[in-house]
């Protein structure tokens, strides 16, 4: 079969020269509402035309980048929503990543910044350490010990950035600390397409139920899933910082841990900050002696698991199956009294790859399921990778508007289909007056299909998250 979803968006594999790139600038200001640290910091060099007003300057030799500068830099989450804004064909997702690495000079952090860094990117792109170091924290992470450091004040005493770090802390379950799916999990029916599947790093272990419920979906649906059993992460975190050596490493072994799978008509996805990054890797690896042309072909294979389902369509026994899920309160969902979702779109899904319908179709074909929308549906929520870690206060303040506003549509629960996101929502919705849980698309639709079998308080039993 052919691969189905679109493909990467045209120019994500091209890097220019910054120059060139900020002339299409007009200085307009369109972008500007959109832009998530302009919204929270109010300031024109935290903006996308302050930023590339300074990178032209940059350029024609008026500005040095010094600390002061790459401040106003590293405040960008690079969210792309200003990509999405422009109306002039601005690329400024080609003019943030053609400057972070350079933002990763010595002398421009301090050597608190820098050593904290170090932590992060030695730990969150590698399972194995990162469950080293959870270990013992199983004890204290979503027991009332750890509301009790909270409300405390505590954790206050790690300082704000490890603060951060617990406050995304979320319980963690026995299976996040094993890699126990099968290399194949065959097709339920007719085989109607064979994929690979990423798992991603923080997803498998902070929230792996979404990897169940994609695997059982996908199955469900007449979907063969290889599961390499060796790969790592995509280095989406290092990807997104501009740590470039570490991602390379980390790219390569990923592809290299497909090279067994066999043919595949797709490489999946269900974490989108992951998916943007591996739909990159043409450019990652480009420079990598023997690895352009694989890398080039390995991206070319990647979909999010809700754009290759949505075109290859859901399958009539699946679609069959599929049963209205429970309210929160226990009572199913019925056409007097459907069960309202507020969608969440990542910014990696929507300006990065340019998915906006998808999750919302599949949502849709689960009976009595209403989908509605945020106000600011666009506007990134503060995770941002390790945005919400680097640069809490700023991640705080969005992450509040974002847990508002999808709490404000008035909805049973929120979804969302990337795991960064989640994690950031869920902290935040803790403040709202009426939280929601937050679940990823593909777990309701997992939940609806078992509900066509079981008990509908089988499915019931964890929307609470
Ligand atoms: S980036 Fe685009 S929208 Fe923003 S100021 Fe420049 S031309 Fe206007
Ligand atoms: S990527 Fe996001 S935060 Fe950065 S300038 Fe664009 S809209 Fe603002």
């Amino acid at each position: 079969m052919s691969v189905p979803g679109s493909p990467a968006p045209s120019g994500l594999e091209v890097t220019p020269a910054v120059g060139s790139a900020t002339d299409p600038c007009v200085h307009c200001g369109f972008c500007l509402p959109s832009c998530a640290s302009y919204r929270v910091l109010g300031t024109e060099m935290d903006s996308p035309r302050g930023r590339i007003h300074a990178l032209k300057a940059i350029e024609a030799g008026e500005l040095a980048l010094d600390a002061t500068l790459a401040g106003h830099f590293d405040s960008c989450l690079g969210c792309l929503a200003c990509v999405s804004a422009c109306p002039s064909g601005v690329r400024y997702d080609q003019l943030i990543e053609a400057t972070r690495p350079k933002l990763n000079a010595p002398e421009l952090r301090t050597p608190t910044q820098r050593a904290f860094r170090t932590l992060l990117f030695a730990l969150l792109p590698y399972p194995r350490r990162l469950r080293a170091v959870l270990t013992p924290l199983r004890a204290y992470a979503g027991t009332p010990l750890q509301h009790l450091a909270r409300r405390s004040g505590l954790t206050r005493l790690f300082g704000p950035q490890l603060e951060a770090m617990e406050r995304l802390l979320p319980p963690l379950a026995p299976e996040a600390f094993r890699d126990d799916f099968p290399a194949v999990v065959p097709a339920q029916g007719e085989r109607r397409a064979r994929v690979g599947l990423v798992l991603g790093c923080v997803q498998r272990l902070f929230d792996p139920a979404v990897n169940r419920a994609a695997v059982e979906v996908l199955s469900a649906n007449g979907i063969e899933v290889v599961i390499p059993q060796r790969q790592g992460c995509c280095g989406a975190a290092t990807h997104h910082q501009g740590e470039l050596e570490q991602t390379r490493e980390l790219a390569s072994a990923l592809v290299e841990s497909f090279a067994a799978a066999g043919p595949l008509d797709a490489v999946l996805v269900a974490a989108s900050g992951c998916g943007h990054t591996l739909k990159h890797y043409g450019a990652i690896l480009a420079e990598e002696p023997g690895w352009a042309g694989r890398g080039a072909e390995f991206a070319a294979q990647v979909r999010d698991a809700h754009e290759f389902l949505a075109q290859l369509g859901l399958s009539a026994a699946f679609q069959a199956r599929l049963a209205p899920l429970p309210h929160p309160d226990g009572t199913p969902a019925s056409a007097e009294r459907p069960l309202a979702v507020a969608y969440h779109d990542a910014c990696h899904m929507l300006h990065g790859q340019g998915i906006r319908e998808q999750p919302r179709q599949l949502l849709r074909r689960i009976p009595h399921l209403r989908v509605k929308e945020a106000v600011e549906a666009g506007v990134c929520c503060g995770s941002a990778g390790i945005y919400n870690l680097v640069q809490p206060v700023e991640a705080a303040e969005l992450g509040r508007i974002k847990a508002a506003d999808l709490a404000g549509t008035g909805a049973d629960l929120a979804v969302s289909a990337n795991i960064g996101c989640t994690l950031q929502i869920r902290q935040h919705m803790a403040g709202q007056e009426r939280p929601l849980p937050v679940l990823h698309p593909l777990e309701l639709l997992q939940r609806s299909w078992q509900a066509g079998f079981t008990d509908s308080r089988t499915a019931a039993a964890g929307m609470e998250r």
